[in-house]
């Protein structure tokens, strides 16, 4: 038996690998009642993971048009081209005002469902799980050392060859920021 958590998450990896998905197969898949997946997905919306369109629902690929306001950890002003978006299972939703500060609240936030970020290159919104990052690159953006977000490996390297930076993955960012804080101590 899992838990509505356990399920919100597994649908959200669902939806991450495969875009969108049919109300009648997530029904089939995790074995539960329409209405229980209704609940799940009223929740998830809410939370403004997914969005719900004829019989189906995918993940939102755009950031809320809403002004993105400011970070959640330094109070600038986020530009949705480095936006990072730290969704609790409470439905809450902390945003920062890119990956440097984002992974930062990630790391310090408890009950975490998901994390997104936007692509530097494309500007959509990506799983920051699945995201490549480009640690320290020359170019200046936002809070420093910079953390830039990827979609795909090659265009992190192709920025790599501009720029500089090393690139990593988000376990390896969290270690890098971690060992940063520790520096400044
Ligand atoms: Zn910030
Ligand atoms: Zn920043």
């Amino acid at each position: 038996m899992t838990t509505d958590i356990d399920r919100e998450k597994k649908i959200l990896e669902l939806l991450q690998k495969q875009g969108s998905a049919s109300i009648q197969e997530l029904v089939e898949v995790f074995g539960v009642s329409n209405m229980t997946i209704h609940r799940d997905l009223n929740k998830l919306e809410k939370a403004g993971s997914i969005q719900k369109k004829h019989g189906g629902v995918s993940l939102v690929s755009q950031p809320p048009a809403e002004d993105p306001g400011h970070c959640a950890m330094c109070n600038k002003i986020i530009s949705e081209r480095t936006i990072f978006i730290v969704q609790l299972e409470s439905g809450e939703q902390k945003r920062a005002c890119c990956a440097h500060c984002g992974l930062m609240i990630q790391s310090q936030s408890k009950d975490v469902l998901q994390s997104l970020t936007a692509d530097y290159l494309h500007g959509h919104i990506i799983s920051a799980n699945q995201a490549i990052y480009i640690l320290g690159s020359d170019l200046a953006i936002c809070c420093m050392p910079s953390v830039l977000s990827f979609g795909l490996r090659q265009d992190a390297e192709k920025f790599q060859k501009g720029f500089g930076g090393t690139i990593a993955n988000i376990e390896e960012t969290l270690q890098y920021l971690h060992q940063m804080m520790h520096a400044h101590q």
